[in-house]
């Protein structure tokens, strides 16, 4: 094992979601380590392209609303266009919706399990698809959530669509690891991003969440880098199903 194994040079990484917060941090990290990256972001969201070719490496972005399958061949056909292969997909786009469970809507049900849990699948499969053709394997990096492992509360359709990507990630790494394709996902704890602000700003929920931290703090963006390049590279080429909590200590507590 050298560090050599952690380098991704030469590969290209589809990031979805990835001008904002979580997913911007990991298409940075990507960068950092050699890839070239293929942002996906949506109509609201500027791409990160002089950010990310500041690194030495190319940057290609693609707009798409994944709250429909429409875009998932596009994203596949313009990556390829761009650079001929694709190695990598990180699926981090989501939303949530927070309301009781007693009033919870179908388009609060609707919405968040289109982005969170059918775009994902349907990606995964195109991609998978590509790295057959290509016969070189790949990659593929789901992002989960406390919420794929706990309950959470007022927000049945995210705890549902989180369970979801935890379950899918375990049944594609059993699909498709004969293909040298490894399909992991990585369960982020309470990070500091818009997707938190509410429960950040809420004096009550805050200090509740960081007194069940061990690590003391909400997490920084920054701190899924180290595990989405580890989950991108040859360095994980064994790790088939798993899903790495980077979470503070939240869950052993
Ligand atoms: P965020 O709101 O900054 O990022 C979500 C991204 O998804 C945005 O870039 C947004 O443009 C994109 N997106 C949303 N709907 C889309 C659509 N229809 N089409 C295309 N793109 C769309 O929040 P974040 O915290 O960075 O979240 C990133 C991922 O991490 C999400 O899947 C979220 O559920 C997950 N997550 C976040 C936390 C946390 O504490 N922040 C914890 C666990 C998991």
């Amino acid at each position: 094992m050298t560090i050599d194994q952690f380098n991704l040079k030469g590969k290209t990484a589809i990031v979805t979601g990835s001008s904002t917060g979580l997913g911007q941090a990991m298409a940075l990290g990507l960068a950092r380590a050699g890839a070239d990256i293929v942002g996906v972001y949506n109509s609201t969201a500027p791409s990160n392209k002089e950010l990310i070719e500041k690194m030495g490496v190319k940057f290609v972005g693609i707009q798409a609303d994944l709250s429909n399958l429409s875009s998932v061949p596009l994203i596949i056909e313009k990556s390829i266009e761009a650079f001929g292969h694709i190695d990598i997909l990180v699926n981090n786009a989501g939303i949530i919706r927070r309301n009781d469970a007693l009033d919870f809507t179908e388009s609060d049900w609707d919405d968040v399990m289109d982005v969170n849990i059918k775009s994902v699948f349907f990606l995964c499969q195109a991609a998978a698809n590509q790295f057959i053709e290509q016969k070189t394997g790949g990659k593929i990096i789901n992002i989960a959530s406390m919420l794929s492992f706990q309950g959470g509360i007022k927000v049945s359709s995210y705890t549902a669509s989180k369970s979801g990507v935890n379950g899918l990630t375990k049944l594609l790494a059993c699909e498709w690891a004969q293909h040298q394709i490894n399909v992991n996902a990585i369960a982020p704890g309470y990070m500091a991003t818009a997707n938190t602000e509410p429960i950040r700003q809420d004096p009550v929920r805050n200090r509740q969440i960081l007194e069940r931290i061990p690590a003391g703090d909400w997490g920084k963006p920054e701190d899924l880098q180290g595990a989405v390049v580890f989950l991108a590279s040859e360095a994980s080429n064994y790790v088939h199903g798993s899903t790495l909590t980077v979470d503070g200590g939240w869950l052993a507590r």
